[in-house]
């Protein structure tokens, strides 16, 4: 078995290089794959059945991607949001950490497209000082989230690097990874890694499921590995259209995921990313497919639907709305739609 580096060397990059593989000539796209780059590695591509299929729509490039009506490049405002370069502090007790620009694949609809996986993304033993500094000095940051790029595309040697400087700050009491390579390259959760990351705990990662032709042999194995060793797994699901926007492939998804051992923890509305409206859907597809999962299936399966506010503004849930009016009684709908009656203890507000 290769090891998961040669995996990734081994990835395609450019649209020309689907040509041996599907039988459709995409050389035309390179043009996009030049401005948003390009990384299927040989596990994810070998996923892929055909042309235009959920799992396609995530990897390959799209014409519609230079064709932006409506987006912008940073919409989440993170650059303003940065005290230092790649530290985003956003909310008063947490921050997102980008400790690297790589990933496994280059999705398609990233909300950081404007620079994962390129030049612009300058990350450097500089910055992760820099970062590293500004967490030190501010003992109100009491989560660190780490993302990037993807931080599991770092050498274990760098990883633990990290995690052994942070847990040295008293006030960071949570570590959080981000990571997509449990479902893009479960090699690359190796029992060394597992191991390395234990020792770091309390350990939280959230990884990235969106469709359930994602969930394998492989993927289920490289989560069982993380939870065997008491890692809690959450998933950050991005809602996408044409992948999974559909009631019945969602619930299949956060089924599975479940089975897997990961629990659901957001599915996402699609930012104003330059380069991604094609994927968007409308907030009510979202709304409508929570009001299909609430009840219906284990609670445990159902994410918090969350939109990112544009500008930096933090992210709120959007969700069904089951209140028909209140007053002294709260008069509300049920999951199944049945009208029902709460009276209200009137030490109201
Ligand atoms: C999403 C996000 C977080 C984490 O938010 P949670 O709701 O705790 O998952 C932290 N910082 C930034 C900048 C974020 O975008
Ligand atoms: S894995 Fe995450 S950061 Fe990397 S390209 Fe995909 S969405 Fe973006």
């Amino acid at each position: 078995m290769k090891n998961w580096q040669d995996i990734l060397r081994a990835s395609i990059t450019s649209p020309a290089d689907l040509n041996e593989h599907f039988n459709i000539d995409i050389t035309s796209l390179s043009k996009v794959a030049a401005a948003f780059p390009m990384r299927i590695n040989p596990y994810y591509l070998q996923l892929i059945e055909k042309t235009g299929d959920p799992l396609w729509k995530q990897a390959v490039p799209d014409a519609a991607e230079l064709l932006d009506p409506v987006c912008m490049e940073d919409p989440l405002g993170e650059e303003e949001l940065s005290p230092v370069p790649n530290l985003v502090h956003k909310y008063p007790d947490r921050v997102l950490f980008l400790v690297s620009s790589q990933c496994a694949m280059y999705c398609r609809f990233c909300t950081r497209k404007r620079k994962v996986g390129t030049g612009k993304m300058s990350i450097t033993p500089e910055t992760i000082e820099a970062g590293l500094d500004y967490i030190r000095h501010h003992p109100q940051v009491r989560e660190v989230l780490l993302s990037g790029g993807d931080p599991l595309l770092l050498p274990d040697s760098q990883i633990e690097y990290l995690l052994r400087e942070l847990r040295r700050i008293p006030s960071v009491k949570v570590i959080r990874i981000g990571t997509r390579v449990p479902c893009t390259l479960p090699m690359r959760i190796t029992p060394e890694l597992v191991a390395m990351l234990k020792k770091y705990h309390p350990l939280y990662i959230n990884t990235h499921f969106n469709h359930p032709a994602e969930i394998t042999p492989e993927s289920s194995a490289a989560c069982g590995l993380l939870a065997d060793g008491g890692i809690p797994m959450g998933c950050q699901t991005v809602l996408l259209k044409g992948v999974n926007d559909t009631p019945e492939i969602m619930r299949q998804l956060l089924l599975q995921l479940l089975e897997i051992r990961v629990k659901p923890y957001y599915l996402f509305q699609t930012d104003l990313t330059y380069g991604t409206n094609h994927f968007r859907t409308s907030t009510a597809t979202g709304i409508k497919i929570m009001r299909s999962l609430i009840g219906h299936i284990s609670g445990m399966a159902v994410p918090t639907f969350a939109l990112d506010g544009p500008g930096g503004k933090g992210k709120i849930p959007l969700t069904p709305d089951y209140i028909l009016t209140r007053g002294d009684n709260l008069v509300f709908e049920n999951y199944r739609g049945e009208i029902c009656t709460y009276p209200e203890s009137g030490d109201g507000i």
